[in-house]
């Protein structure tokens, strides 16, 4: 897969990309990632690329031609679409949709190329959103100076999905939020040494039962999930996702909560 990345700040992209998988995907040519200087999309001699908003207000805004010139010189020179694979042309915004794993998963089932537009200041012409793009991204409810981490961020969510880039094929697949872990969080995870400072490896994963090991990593993702993202384990009923016996223990467990929240408010009380 191809990324494009445009920026005003291509500098920003050294180093990131240069280390660990990402680094040993690009060498293998598995992905390639391509920095773009906006100002050189930009035809006056101040290279000038963001104006005043209309309706006068606060901040700069990206003007709409060094984007839409940047985006269609890029397409110009696409290589021959390969089957079925189309290019997505990714805006950075916090008005976007939020990014989550799903999205990071279809970018790399779908695509053969993402470009990226980092915007900066207070965001990019609206034209670009209308007419250019073909999805708007947040990563998550906050505003950044820029759309550069962002950008990142998404390189790497998906860049890892792709075939071959994690050293193992089934690295990426109980993750968090995966279709396989029915979008719960992750199982804890441990390792040598069984016992650090006191504090006890639990006795089931170093019991050799696989069959154990399996269900307390089931339980524990669901406790997780239950205490750190209820919505998740929400989602996850709703879709239909949790066995009878998963259901049975996750109400036992919460039942054996609101006991004990009533003994504390009891005691508190006395
Ligand atoms: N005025 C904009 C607003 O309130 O929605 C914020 C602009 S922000 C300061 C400048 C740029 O940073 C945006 O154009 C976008 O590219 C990037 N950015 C900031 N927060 C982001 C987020 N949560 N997700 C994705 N991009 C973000």
């Amino acid at each position: 897969m191809r990324f494009d990345l445009l920026t005003i700040f291509p500098e920003f992209f050294s180093g990131p990309f240069d280390f660990g998988i990402l680094k040993r995907a690009r060498q293998q040519g598995l992905i390639e990632i391509v920095i773009h200087d906006l100002r050189s999309f930009t035809f006056d001699k101040h290279h000038q690329v963001d104006d005043r908003p209309f309706g006068g207000g606060d901040g700069m805004v990206f003007k709409p031609e060094p984007i839409f010139r940047a985006v269609e010189s890029l397409l110009a020179d696409s290589p021959a679409p390969e089957s079925d694979k189309r290019t997505a042309i990714v805006l950075l915004s916090p008005q976007g949709r939020l990014f989550k794993q799903a999205e990071a998963q279809r970018l790399a089932d779908e695509c053969q190329r993402v470009i990226f537009i980092c915007g900066r200041y207070e965001g990019v012409d609206e034209r670009v959103v209308e007419h250019l793009i073909t999805d708007e991204f947040s990563i998550g409810d906050y505003v950044l100076t820029g759309g550069e981490l962002p950008a990142m961020v998404m390189v790497d969510a998906v860049a890892r999905l792709l075939p071959n880039v994690l050293g193992s094929e089934t690295s990426a697949v109980y993750d968090s939020f995966s279709v396989a872990s029915d979008g719960l969080l992750d199982c804890p995870h441990y390792t040598r040494p069984a016992e650090f400072r006191g504090w006890r490896v639990p006795d089931v994963l170093i019991s050799g039962h696989h069959g154990e090991v399996a269900k307390w990593r089931r339980r524990v993702s669901l406790e997780k999930t239950r205490q750190m993202r209820p919505d998740l384990l929400a989602q996850a009923l709703r879709q239909g996702s949790l066995s009878n016996a998963e259901q049975r223990w996750l109400a036992e467990r919460e039942q054996e909560l609101q006991e004990l929240q009533t003994d504390l408010k009891q005691d508190s009380e006395s």
